[in-house]
């Protein structure tokens, strides 16, 4: 049987119409609570999203169409979940995110603005609106969606590098300012960065095909494993969910300030 501890609680997924952000929208409705989504994509694309998390839970979903390189958009976002949560999300996952690798004397200036603003910026123009609220209520989670690169660097990626080392720091930042609020019987407010290795999403088939070397699609996803990730097993989005989840435990209280990696041992390299 399914333990709706979040039944009550609203919650945003930033990034949520694909991949990971989908699969954590899904796994907290399964947990019961109301969901947002938001990300791009066609309105079949969409339609398609807000059904799959609907089925997974108690239904109402709804899908905000705010490009998160735009704070004006984000701002206007957060005002009206304000209004559809009755004074603001409990759980916010800033999930969102882009990707561009080459080096960077040919990184174009539009990618490295793009990439801070989605992967990061729109980070800080959420939190700085939710979190008060949280406070208020004694509860809420923030977990951020970085990366193994917000850890450790790799050649050709340095906005997005740039970008996931922000969100680890901007995360600890807010962990240390909302440490003490609520208590461990309202379940405290917390801040927490995933930091997955390889999932297998639509953002990294650009770099399974680079390693295809004109064979298939398995042998660049394993060229790709072999690389960096020793466990050599890709990382499920349903995986990250079930995470998720865990860390809007009361239980999990005193769980702040964390990066937490799901790299099968790639940082411990
Ligand atoms: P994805 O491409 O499947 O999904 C990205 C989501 O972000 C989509 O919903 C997309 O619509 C949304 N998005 C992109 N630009 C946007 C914008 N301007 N405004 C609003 N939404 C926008 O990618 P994914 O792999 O699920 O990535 C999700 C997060 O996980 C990202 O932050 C990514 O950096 C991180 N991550 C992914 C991997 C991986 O191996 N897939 C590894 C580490 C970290």
């Amino acid at each position: 049987m399914t333990d709706t501890f979040l039944q009550g609680r609203t919650a945003l997924v930033t990034g949520s119409t694909s991949g990971i952000g989908l699969a954590i929208a899904r796994a907290l409705a399964n947990a019961g609570a109301q969901v947002a989504i938001n990300g791009l994509g066609s309105q079949a694309q969409i339609d398609q999203a807000r059904a799959t998390v609907d089925a997974a839970g108690p239904g109402g979903t709804r899908h905000f169409d705010a490009d998160l390189r735009d704070p004006e958009a984000i701002d206007a976002m957060m005002a009206e979940l304000a209004t559809w949560s009755k004074g603001g999300v409990d759980i916010l996952v800033n999930n969102a995110g882009i990707q561009y690798a080459v080096p960077l004397h040919a990184m174009p200036v539009a990618k490295w603005n793009d990439i801070l603003a989605i992967n990061l910026s729109s980070a800080f123009h959420t939190m700085r609106s939710a979190m008060p609220a949280m406070a208020e209520r004694g509860f809420g989670r923030v977990i951020n969606v970085a990366s193994v690169h917000g850890l450790v660097a790799s050649k050709d990626k340095a906005p997005y590098v740039a970008s996931k080392f922000g969100i680890v720091g901007l995360s600890k930042v807010a962990a240390l300012e909302y440490a003490a609020q609520g208590s461990r019987a309202s379940g405290g407010v917390t801040v927490n960065c995933i930091c997955p290795g390889w999932v297998e999403t639509p953002l990294i088939e650009p770099q399974i095909e680079a390693r295809m070397a004109g064979g298939s699609r398995d042998d660049g996803i394993r060229a790709l494993l072999s690389e960096k990730q020793p466990s050599l097993r890709m990382t499920l989005p349903e995986e990250i969910g079930a995470l998720a989840v865990f860390l809007c435990r009361r239980e999990a209280h005193n769980i702040t300030g964390t990066a937490m990696p799901v790299d099968g041992g790639w940082t411990a390299q």
